[in-house]
């Protein structure tokens, strides 16, 4: 739900007075102290541009909800515009990407890679794009074409080189500095191999991306830990909550406050080439016909086409008290070859070394696929058994899928008359198991609007700001819509920046 003018002047507390301007692309722009809000001041400031999207709030039936066209999107860049920075900028997530080709983050161009064996045009659009791939990996190693969050990356670097601003990769931040009234006032950072002090003259930001990978903070927040159950996080493993830390050594807090802890993540571990294993985020396959979720009981416990946090919750609610937290996506033989299941593509695609090394669970009966995994089957084939009373007519009994716009925008429009619900049909069948995970943790250091770091009474440690998943969201621990970390994040990203450039 947006923020009314009212409450958005509340919520900037020590802001100039703000006032709503206009719907940009999907978005709203506004005017702070005279100002045009931050996606405008991007778009004419830097190299970072935005597209609009379709996408529907995750709740758009709750009041002030909307069915298209509040999220905006990164526009694809090219990287090569970085010169030789390009080899700097961190690679996709290997598993969300083909042989390293990003997609687009909408359903025309995902679209086409389903229907690649089933339309000529959808084949050409397919080739094309892989031809174009192929090309960026003979020439420069990696994908050039970015999209999504690696496309803001490369587009704000290139907008920080433009003017001559360096970016230290690989360079630790370790300690804090104070000068002699208290104030941070700069930063020992590890360059090369040697301790380097970096002296600020406006103030320290803290940007370390949370705490996803800081396992000492996680078992303290993460109930589903807690009880002994496994968390895997597709984020950077570099997020180890430095930034945390670092406020914590000069007083600052950072409380576990929300009840969503984090931004959960459905995903499963993903065999990979060379025996590695990858993170794979259940980003489409929950939203898609014929798919159903199941615990260790073989029962359904929710709706499987919301968003990832709300079934992330739901998961670690069902599993609650439970030694693990986890549950099975479940399909029959048409539906995997249609849709493909988490990191298993679609046919003609094979699926041969995802069952060797088991990830992918097969059973010629749903009691043999129980069996394998390890699921109670008599509740296995219950479950299904019900399901499918509703489903040969597209009504999901249980938990009403496909009611809302969010439900059926990633779901499959030729499925009628709903296109997230299919029965689940002739075997064999087939499992993955999903683990939770997350995008990236909620709770943070507590801030002031500005992004002042706050001890836990209250005050303001002098020079230390935070931005980024470092900073509490002001989400509190729910996810309304597409972009509500990066969203937040670029905004008060720039209201701290403006606020040290003094403008
Ligand atoms: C697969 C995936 C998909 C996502 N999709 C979306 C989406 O569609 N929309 C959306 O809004 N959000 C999305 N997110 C979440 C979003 O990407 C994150 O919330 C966001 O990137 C966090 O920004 P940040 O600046 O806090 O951290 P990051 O972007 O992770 O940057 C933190 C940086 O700090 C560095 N660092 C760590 N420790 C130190 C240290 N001691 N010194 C110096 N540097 C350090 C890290 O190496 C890292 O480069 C997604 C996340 C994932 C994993």
């Amino acid at each position: 739900m947006p923020l009314s003018p009212k409450e958005f002047n509340a919520f900037c507390g020590g802001l100039p007075a703000t006032t709503f301007v206009e719907q940009w692309g999907g978005a709203q722009v506004w005017k702070v102290g005279g100002k045009v809000f931050a996606v405008a001041w991007f778009e004419k400031e830097t190299s970072v541009a935005f597209v609009p999207t379709l996408y529907p709030d995750y709740h758009p039936d709750q009041p002030g909800g909307v069915n298209v066209g509040r999220s905006i999107l990164a526009k694809s860049f090219d990287i090569r515009a970085l010169g030789k920075d390009m080899n700097r900028l961190r690679p996709p997530l290997e598993t969300i990407t083909f042989i390293g080709m990003m997609f687009n983050s909408s359903n025309a161009d995902l679209k086409h890679f389903f229907n690649a064996t089933k339309s000529l045009t959808s084949f050409l659009y397919v080739a094309r794009r892989l031809a174009v791939h192929v090309k960026e990996l003979a020439f420069y190693g990696r994908g050039t074409n970015v999209t999504s969050g690696n496309a803001l990356a490369a587009r704000l670097a290139k907008s920080a080189f433009d003017l001559g601003i360096p970016i230290h990769t690989d360079t630790p931040a370790r300690e804090l500095v104070r000068d002699a009234d208290g104030r941070v006032a700069g930063a020992v950072v590890e360059m090369a191999g040697r301790r380097v002090t970096i002296h600020a003259r406006r103030g320290v930001v803290l940007a370390a991306g949370g705490f996803p990978h800081d396992t000492a903070r996680t078992a303290k927040a993460y109930a589903h830990v807690k009880s002994g159950g496994e968390h895997v996080s597709p984020t950077p493993a570099g997020n180890t909550g430095d930034g945390i830390a670092l406020a914590e050594s000069v007083g600052g807090d950072a409380p576990l406050q929300f009840i969503g802890t984090s931004a959960w993540m459905p995903v499963s571990k993903a065999p990979l080439p060379g025996g590695r294993t990858g993170v794979f985020p259940h980003l489409l396959d929950r939203y898609k016909p014929g798919i159903i979720g199941v615990l260790k009981n073989g029962r359904r416990f929710c709706n499987e086409s919301e968003s990832y946090h709300d079934v992330g919750a739901a998961m670690i609610e069902a599993c609650r008290g439970q030694a693990e937290t986890a549950m099975w996506l479940v399909c029959d033989h048409a539906t995997i070859g249609k849709y493909g299941l988490g990191y298993v593509k679609p046919s003609p695609m094979p699926r041969a070394s995802f069952i060797a090394r088991g990830y992918l669970m097969k059973g010629e009966t749903l009691a043999d696929l129980a069996s394998a995994c390890g699921i109670d089957p008599a509740g296995l084939e219950e479950t299904v058994r019900t399901y499918n009373v509703g489903a040969e007519r597209g009504e999901d009994r249980q938990f009403g899928r496909g009611t809302t716009a969010f439900n059926r925008y990633l779901a499959d429009p030729e499925v009628k008359p709903n296109p997230c619900v299919a029965p689940i049909g002739k075997g064999p069948y087939y499992a993955v198991k999903v683990f939770m995970g997350d995008l990236g943790t909620f709770d943070g250091l507590r801030t002031t609007p500005l992004g002042e770091v706050l001890s836990a009474t209250g005050e303001i440690i002098p020079g230390l700001f935070a931005a980024g998943n470092d900073r509490a969201s002001i989400m509190g621990g729910n996810y309304p819509g597409a972009g509500i970390t990066l969203g937040p994040i670029l905004t008060f990203g720039w209201v701290t920046g403006r606020h040290l450039a003094g403008v």
